[in-house]
């Protein structure tokens, strides 16, 4: 018999972590003066391997106060977008994905715009995004959850997916992908774009604070009760 999805206890594992970690940290809510443009979103992602958020912000907005247009940083040449991200963990891969990226949005559409997506559902919305060079599942999440598209899906990167596999609702092995559709049927249903986004801004910090890659504090941690290994340390 196939459970219904209000009645999976994952479901009410997730919402009892959620509970938990805004006991432990408050609650993490994203102004709405924070949701950027969809296009400042794709770049900020497509820059982003490795670096910090903050680094990533800061080379976006330079990046479009210096070149007035994201069509001109697309014609900008590709030594001087490296200068451009020279603070951002790999620069040149970083100048190589917008360059091709932006190029292939500007060849599709005419222009470095994104808006025709909001006419679209949101899993198909983040199709068309993946099909663009230097984007999967994580920043097309990315651009449709925190952007001003406020869509419902669920942001997935390292802390996030470390965490969930810990805990035991991702297998050990899976990529982002996979533990994309392995969570995103168990999500109470309730939850709204900013729930979500909420999740992974408060899964983001344990990941920071108690859950780290190769250190956890699962003593301290305020998910203990909820997850596989911090209980196997119980009877360890
Ligand atoms: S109990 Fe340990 S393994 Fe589990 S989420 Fe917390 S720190 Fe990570």
């Amino acid at each position: 018999m196939q459970l219904s999805l209000g009645s999976d206890p994952r479901t009410d594992l997730l919402r009892r972590t959620q509970a938990a970690l805004t006991g432990e940290y408050g609650r993490i809510v994203r102004p709405p003066d924070k949701r950027r443009d969809p296009v400042w979103t794709l770049v900020q992602g497509v820059i982003g391997a490795r670096s910090k958020t903050r680094v990533s912000n800061d080379s976006t907005d330079r990046l479009l106060a210096d070149y007035g247009s994201w069509e001109a940083v697309a014609q900008a040449p590709l030594e001087e977008l490296v200068e451009a991200l020279a603070n951002q963990t790999f620069p040149e891969m970083s100048a190589r994905r917008l360059k091709d990226c932006l190029t292939a949005i500007i060849e599709q559409r005419g222009a470095a715009d994104l808006r025709h997506l909001s006419n679209l559902a949101t899993e198909e919305a983040m199709a068309w995004l993946e099909t663009l060079p230097g984007v999967a599942r994580k920043i097309s999440a990315q651009v449709m959850n925190t952007s001003t598209f406020d869509r419902r899906t669920m942001v997935i990167e390292g802390h996030h997916r470390r965490i969930m596999q810990r805990m035991g609702l991702v297998p050990a092995k899976a990529d982002t992908l996979r533990a994309y559709n392995a969570l995103m049927p168990i999500f109470p249903e309730e939850w709204s774009a900013a729930d979500m986004d909420e999740h992974h801004l408060l899964l983001k910090k344990l990941g920071q604070s108690h859950c780290r890659p190769s250190r956890m504090a699962c003593e301290a941690c305020p998910v203990r009760p909820d997850c596989e290994t911090g209980k196997a340390q119980d009877v360890a």
